[in-house]
């Protein structure tokens, strides 16, 4: 396929202001279906209105995803996939070089967004670019390749069926590149067969999990994005307040007793501390007692010393919590793996009646690499495990058996669902759309918001606490390390780096769209609320 060449930005009549600090001041759109790629200007008042990724995405699909009063859906090819960063992106600021996704998700065919980590951000801004908007629907397969001002829509033919550290692996090895001078985003099986709760995933562990947006990526035939990290230069409007902001950021999260355990192991700490309140998400949620398991292997240094380790940060960030692991025994012995969060070890272990913590390590990297939400395979899994059990699925209707902890046959059924195949199509559909279709208990077994989603897998209790829960489903902003920071945007030391990065707004304020307001407004539903489910155990 011949190069795309990318369109000089449009110009305005008079001279443009000068840009707040923090941004490349362009967005790069992506049409698809025209097989065209131009480079659009945002105006500094925007910046200031819309502050990053989350706002800009959700004004763009705003405005142009609205289709009579509804918004269009999310397969069809004017669905916009906005691949947005924040203002400070490209600066010295610790947990600042990732990514907001914001599309209509496959999941809910409503507007989300969700946010991922790496390097992907500040790369696309020393490229010159604040945002990718991609619109349309290739004919076959593509990746787009960005590197400064060239922009190529290529084919991606060869990469089919690999998954997403493969396809990272073939793109930086076919492009000649080392390292980290690559960012690459892509889509695994499951995003290429649209399975709707498929994922995008970079980096080696870093996903964007909620909603289905890799579905939506899949659906463009969108294989990847790798962006080469760029030459152009990025201003701060205040460099050396930059540099002070930030440092006093990482001294804070260091020695802050509510914030070292977080730099120090993420949210690993969560599977022991939800244990403590009864409350952690077991054998889909038909329990939270854990029995005869030794929690003391459960904490935090020791989860970690199970394996050989090194830290695994993303660009510009000191937090010592991102791990890739090496598993030292048993049968994955050998293999690198991305160190679970709380909700790998939840969607892919507790969840599901998982307990060996190198197979659930194992299984979490699977449901990256095959590009999945882990809090939906959980779900899904775990639904399948308990129906088996107690015989409204039976072993010919799935197409094998699943015993509670079954990590070998949790990665079967990930590879049926991820391509479809036999009763994975139906899984593929996720657990809502499943269960509803089989009915009878099937469809009193799981619990969800009539949207489709549920919160991440925190603890049952947070079922009844539908208020909170229902706008995280909907916009899907993440984890707890994301509210950490919403929360930290209000602390003096962030208010200090986006009043020298750019201008202050707080996090919160960028992250729902005008439409997902308005359509918050769906009730729920929780059937499992009923006699049988084992009580928690008082805290
Ligand atoms: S806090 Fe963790 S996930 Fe976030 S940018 Fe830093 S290393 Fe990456």
């Amino acid at each position: 396929m011949s190069p795309v060449t990318l369109s000089a930005p449009k110009q305005v009549g008079k001279p443009q202001p000068a840009l707040p600090g923090g941004y490349a001041g362009q967005i790069l759109r992506v049409d698809l279906s025209k097989r065209k790629a131009w480079g659009e200007p945002w105006t500094p008042e925007q910046m200031r209105e819309l502050i990053g990724g989350a706002g800009l995405g959700a004004m763009i699909l705003y405005r142009e995803t609205r289709k009579g009063k509804g918004n269009v859906s999310w397969d069809h090819p004017d669905n916009r996939l906005v691949l947005g960063t924040g203002p400070l992106a490209g600066l010295p600021v610790w947990g600042t070089g990732g990514l907001t996704v914001v599309t209509i998700g496959a999941l809910t065919n409503g507007p989300t967004s969700t946010q991922a980590n790496g390097f992907f951000g500040t790369n696309l801004k020393y490229c010159g670019y604040d945002a990718i908007v991609v619109q349309g629907q290739a004919k076959d397969w593509v990746y787009l390749y960005i590197d400064d001002d060239r922009i190529e829509i290529r084919d991606a033919k060869s990469y089919l069926g690999k998954d997403t550290w493969e396809t990272q692996d073939a793109l930086t090895r076919d492009l000649g590149m080392l390292g980290h001078q690559l960012s690459v985003y892509s889509i695994g099986p499951a995003g290429e067969h649209l399975v709707r709760w498929a994922a995008i995933q970079g980096d080696y562990g870093h996903v964007a999990s909620k909603n289905g947006v890799g579905a939506v990526m899949g659906k463009k035939k969108l294989k990847a994005v790798a962006i080469v990290k760029g030459t152009k230069a990025l201003r701060a409007a205040d460099p050396r307040g930059v540099v002070q902001a930030a440092d006093d950021i990482a001294h804070d999260l260091k020695t802050d007793p509510s914030a070292r355990s977080l730099y120090e192991y993420g949210t690993l700490p969560g599977v022991v501390n939800l244990s403590k309140m009864g409350a952690l998400p077991i054998r889909n949620y038909t329990t939270s007692v854990t029995g005869d398991v030794d929690m003391k292997s459960w904490e935090a240094p020791r989860l970690r010393e199970g394996f050989d380790h090194r830290g695994h940060q993303c660009n510009a960030c000191g937090m010592h919590h991102c791990h890739m692991s090496v598993i030292r025994q048993g049968p994955y012995k050998g293999k690198i793996v991305d160190e679970p969060e709380y909700e790998g070890w939840s969607g892919a272990g507790w969840t599901i009646g998982a307990t060996d913590q190198s197979g659930i390590a194992w299984l979490n990297t699977q449901t990256d690499r095959a590009c999945v939400d882990v809090n939906e395979f959980g779900w899904v899994i775990g639904w399948v495990m308990e129906g088996l059990e107690k015989g409204w699925l039976t072993k010919q209707q799935v197409g094998l058996d699943l015993k509670w902890g079954d990590v070998a046959g949790a990665n079967r059924l990930l590879q049926m669902i991820s391509t479809r195949e036999g009763f994975g199509d139906l899984l593929a559909e996720g657990v809502k759309r499943a269960s509803e279709k089989l009915g009878g208990e099937a469809a009193k077994a799981t619990t969800t918001a009539r949207a489709g989603r549920r919160c991440s897998t925190r603890p049952r209790r947070r079922r009844r606490r539908w208020r909170p829960a229902i706008p995280s489903t909907r916009r899907s902003s993440g984890c707890p390390r994301a509210s950490i920071r919403s929360t930290a945007w209000r602390s003096p030391s962030w208010s200090r780096a986006a009043a020298a990065g750019a201008p202050l707004r707080t996090h919160s304020a960028s992250v729902s769209s005008p439409r997902a307001r308005g359509s918050r407004t769906f009730a729920v539903r929780c059937p499992r609320r009923r006699a049988g489910i084992t009580p928690s155990p008082k805290p």
